[in-house]
């Protein structure tokens, strides 16, 4: 099968074609994401993978299908950026790759509350500047401190496990309590707000949803005990920016590691380095000593990688032997059948 790889960088290259050999798949890399305006690139293809900012609308899609693709392959769990609606209606499977690594997105997350709490970057920096002050560079012992975890899917129970071994005490909330799970490791289920007003350290491990869009917002910062760590490890709309803004300014949100931001589609996973900023939230996000943002790189682990490959190329490998989809995205048909 003829494969158009959208959306892929020299960091991932690699590991997309070791991983293809022996598949058959004949792969066609482009750079560009998959938008309305270049799902034209898939000309003789019949299938595309794509990323978590490329946007697979109703135009994209109909694009694709008038060329004869006939699976969209998402190389990422996350699927808010389908139109799921526009893929079924054109009889079109959906498949991803729901976990290829929930340590590498958690450790992330705790690579992100640490550098903020022991202050590493500004640290690196003042020592490279023969700087050895330690003024400014206080940070707090984790262990003791309240965690709040929003979301116990694969990566929320791979932090909460790894939080424990800190000696801290979690509470999570999820739409969809685990109970077994939560004894297992230890932890406590509580509603949103008394997760939000008990914890030192707050980390977002919910999907993109309607109703989780700005899960975090002005109202949910007031809530906040002050002074809490605010970690973002899942998706930028999840957090108001303008409100984490104020939260800041204010000292309500005592820092925040952020890996993910709401407009990071024109931004992340390109050099932009000789370019003039020209989005002001993020320029004023970045103006914080005590914010830290990397640019979607929680995922960013060699191992990660390689299951990401292995699983794009087994889903297609299915599709075209005509085997079940186990890594369909079967929301909407679901919802369908069950109308
Ligand atoms: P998952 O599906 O295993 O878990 C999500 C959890 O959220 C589930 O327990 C679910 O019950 C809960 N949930 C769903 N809707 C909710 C709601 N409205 N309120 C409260 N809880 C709700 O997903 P996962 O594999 O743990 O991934 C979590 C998120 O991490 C993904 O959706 C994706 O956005 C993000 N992610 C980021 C990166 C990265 O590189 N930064 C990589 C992979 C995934």
């Amino acid at each position: 099968m003829k494969v158009a790889v959208f959306d892929t960088h020299k960091y991932e290259r690699a590991t997309l074609t070791a991983q293809n050999e022996g598949t058959g798949h004949e792969l066609v890399f482009f750079e560009e994401k998959l938008k309305p305006g270049t799902a034209v690139l898939a000309t003789g293809c019949q299938a595309v993978t794509a990323f978590v900012n490329d946007r697979l609308t109703r135009e994209t899609i109909a694009t694709l299908h008038g060329l004869g693709v006939r699976i969209i392959a998402m190389r990422c769990a996350g699927y808010n950026n389908v139109d799921l609606e526009a893929a079924a209606d054109l009889d079109m499977p959906v498949v991803r790759v729901p976990e290829y690594s929930p340590y590498a997105v958690a450790e992330h997350a705790v690579t992100l509350l640490m550098a903020l709490n022991r202050k590493i970057t500004r640290a690196c920096s003042r020592v490279h500047d023969n700087n050895f002050s330690l003024d400014g560079l206080v940070g707090f012992d984790v262990h003791g401190k309240t965690v709040g975890v929003l979301g116990t899917g694969k990566i929320g129970l791979c932090f909460a496990r790894i939080m424990k071994g800190f000696g801290t005490r979690i509470l999570a909330y999820d739409a969809f309590p685990r109970q077994q799970l939560a004894d297992e490791i230890g932890f406590e289920y509580a509603p949103l707000d008394k997760v939000l007003a008990q914890s030192d350290i707050v980390s977002l491990h919910v999907p993109l949803l309607p109703d989780t869009l700005h899960l975090i917002d002005e109202a949910a910062i007031a809530k906040m005990k002050h002074g809490a760590y605010l970690i973002n490890t899942s998706r930028g709309p999840l957090v108001d920016a303008k409100a984490l803004i104020g939260g800041l300014k204010t000292g309500q949100i005592g820092a925040a590691g952020l890996d993910v931001y709401e407009e990071e589609e024109h931004l992340f996973f390109r050099d932009l380095s000789d370019k003039i900023l020209q989005d002001d939230v993020l320029a004023r996000l970045l103006s914080f000593t005590n914010v830290i943002v990397t640019s979607h790189q929680a995922f960013l682990t060699i191992d990660a990688l390689n299951n990401i490959a292995s699983t794009t190329w087994a889903n297609l490998a299915a599709f075209e032997r005509g085997e079940p989809l186990k890594n369909e995205v079967l929301d909407v048909k679901k919802k369908r059948a069950s109308a």
